[in-house]
């Protein structure tokens, strides 16, 4: 391999844009990049697992905990009044991240996979049927998968598949076809999780609504790395996970057009989601209290507010073309080992891809970068039919957060080096 894809200071120049980001002081807000891993500087590059947490939002679990920790919506008490405040006002915080119209609109569910099971469950029951079809692409993560097998099952619906086409694009060629009269609702991925498909979910959501079929949008990859604007795109759900937008674990959003909310049946039945209740039935809630049945994951939903603004201050295109920029560094770099094969070629990529090296086992690469302080992701990512349409069984992925830089694109260089080396003559 060309060893001035190893140099970092040759790479930085080649990419000077990049630099207008200030990556240097976003990294000293992160604590764990400082750590060592196995006596190696770390090189996370799993940030579509999840991302890593920035001070602030550390500072907010703890604040909440030490100094507001109260359950919402339920006492008159001081304590009670202030976490609900900071509760509601996360709620504000998602509405505007989101571009959404109102704050009713955005629930707080415990992720992606939640939102979705959500709408599978809840618009299933109101407007799926027997012979229903319900279109997703082949392209999805098994959370916008199963939910919808299990739909179809339970209500006898069809299951469609929009495919692909050999490069990792959508084949949107017989979209319209596949819309039919007996779709009830599309369901798409706004960026791929295993090879990093940005999908043209505009134009995909215009021409559902020309037939009147509902789109949910799944988000997790795409709300970290775009600005997102639920009105612009006009979908009619969107979804995202806190803890991949460099928030806590244990919280989501399902952002809903209130008309849709309002006539899906609840998820679950508990505390908050009802006005009234008597031993025969009971009167339930206004958005959008209506799908928060139980005491919420409070800190978690505080903490995903505290996240968003932290993300919401940063110049977002600037961090856009900085990933964009690692992204074609890394595929650059790639190119130069021999026996290694980027997955797809889709006409634009977001913030990860996926490779195989011939000859040698996702998880072996995984484990030996792992010896050098990578952190890569190994193995099907979730999208096992993805897996299938390009025949491997797993893959290597890369991705970036805002915190990535240089030095780990020519870290994992050197330690995919170290892959080769160990794997001499079987490539
Ligand atoms: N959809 C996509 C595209 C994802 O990448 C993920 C997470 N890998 C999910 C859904 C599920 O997200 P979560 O596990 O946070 O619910």
């Amino acid at each position: 391999m060309n060893s001035e894809t190893l140099n970092s200071t040759s790479l930085n120049s080649k990419f000077a844009t990049s630099q207008s980001m200030d990556t240097a002081s976003i990294r000293q807000q992160f604590p764990i990049l400082h750590r060592t891993i196995r006596g190696k500087r770390l090189a996370y590059l799993d940030s579509a697992a999840t991302t890593q947490k920035p001070q602030v939002v550390l500072n907010s679990l703890q604040q909440y905990y030490s100094q507001i920790n109260a359950n919402v919506h339920r006492g008159i008490h001081f304590l009670s009044e202030q976490a609900s405040q900071a509760y509601a006002e996360s709620r504000t915080t998602v509405q505007k991240f989101l571009n959404a119209k109102e704050a009713r609109e955005c629930i707080f569910v415990r992720g992606t996979t939640e939102a979705i099971n959500l709408i599978a469950r809840c618009f299933g029951e109101a407007f799926v049927g027997p012979n229903d079809e319900i279109l997703i692409s082949e392209m999805e993560h098994h959370s916008n998968i199963v939910p919808w097998q299990m739909l179809a099952k339970r209500n006898g619906a069809k299951l469609k598949f929009i495919p692909l086409n050999p490069n990792g694009d959508l084949d949107l060629s017989n979209l319209e076809e596949l819309l039919s009269e007996r779709t009830k609702i599309l369901a798409i991925t706004h960026v791929s999780n295993a090879i990093g498909t940005l999908n043209p979910i505009k134009m995909i959501i215009d021409l559902a609504h020309t037939k009147g079929i509902p789109v949910l949008v799944d988000g997790a990859q795409a709300a970290p790395h775009l600005k997102i604007d639920v009105q612009a795109l006009d979908c009619d759900f969107y979804t995202f996970s806190s803890h991949k937008t460099y928030g806590p674990t244990g919280v989501g959003v399902l952002y809903g057009k209130a008309h849709w909310l309002e006539k899906l049946p609840p998820y679950q039945g508990g505390g908050d989601m009802i006005l009234k209740v008597t031993m025969q039935e009971s009167e339930y809630n206004q958005l959008p209290h209506k799908f928060e049945a139980g005491t919420p994951s409070i800190a978690a939903v505080i903490a995903l507010g505290t996240a968003l603004n932290f993300l919401m201050n940063l110049d977002r295109e600037a961090i856009r073309q900085h990933e964009e920029n690692l992204l074609q560094l890394t595929e650059k770099m790639l190119s130069n080992f021999p026996g290694i094969q980027i997955i797809g070629s889709p006409k634009q990529r977001l913030a990860l891809l996926s490779f195989t090296m011939k000859g040698i086992h996702p998880h072996d690469i995984a484990s030996i970068v792992d010896q050098e302080g990578v952190a890569l992701r190994a193995g099907h990512h979730c999208a096992m039919p993805l897996m299938d349409f390009f025949a491997v069984n797993g893959s290597s992925r890369v991705s970036f957060g805002l915190y990535n830089n240089e030095e780990d694109i020519a870290q994992l260089a050197h330690a995919l080096q170290q892959v080769q080396t160990l794997f001499k003559g079987r490539i």
